[in-house]
């Protein structure tokens, strides 16, 4: 079973995701709980990602290699734990490539089903997608704010609060195609309020 975080930079994903892996592992004590995260969550992955945030690049390089990133990610993490009957947990996934390379920073949305159909496309022709991914949804404005006091912003998160918008409205979008595989959290809600929600979220495994 495949779970996604997602959200824009400063919605509190993170805030819940280490309790969210304490729950599921008492929920099913039989299984591992798998946590890992994108970009990265192998060695080489780890490394696209420094210098993913860090390097400027051309938005097509970016996306090709957040891509490569998940590929290894797919190959060496992702399908051998989904095999073994493991529960894997991802901080992102895919709907961020569609988010951010595209809603935010316009890359097409058909190149996006591409790579995304070449990367994740397995021999039946079905999608490696989550089951079930958890979006906390913030509009830009308030992420802003929250994220200015937290800490120093990294290269992606210096982008102005439109930038911000159209990246939530572009998860927002991907979440109404898909509306079974998605749970939208209101992020505007206290800390409290969202971990009981996700506490008893009821969902099929
Ligand atoms: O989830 P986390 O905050 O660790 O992500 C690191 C940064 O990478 C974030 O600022 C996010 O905006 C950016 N990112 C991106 N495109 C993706 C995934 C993450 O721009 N596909």
């Amino acid at each position: 079973f495949f779970i996604s975080f997602e959200g824009i930079d400063g919605a509190g994903k993170s805030t819940h995701l280490e309790s969210f892996q304490r729950l599921m592992q008492e929920r099913y004590p039989d299984r591992e709980v798998v946590m890992t995260r994108e970009p990265g969550g192998t060695p080489l992955g780890e490394q696209l990602r420094a210098l993913l945030l860090d390097a400027p690049m051309n938005l097509e390089t970016e996306a090709l290699l957040m891509f490569a990133a998940r590929r290894e990610h797919i190959a060496q993490v992702i399908e051998p734990a989904l095999k073994a009957g493991k529960i894997v947990i991802s901080d992102r996934f895919t709907d961020a490539s569609f988010a951010y390379q595209g809603g935010g920073r316009g890359l097409s949305l058909d190149k996006l089903n591409q790579l995304e159909r070449w990367v994740q496309g397995g021999a039946n022709g079905l999608l490696l997608q989550p089951n079930l991914t958890i979006l906390f949804d913030l509009p830009g404005e308030i992420a802003e704010a929250r994220r200015s006091k937290a800490r120093a912003p990294d290269k992606f998160e210096k982008m102005d609060l439109n930038f911000f918008e159209k990246v939530r409205q572009e998860y927002l979008r991907r979440a109404k195609e898909d509306p079974s595989r998605f749970h939208l959290v209101d992020a505007t809600k206290t800390p409290d309020l969202i971990w009981n929600e996700l506490s008893h979220l009821k969902f099929k495994i």
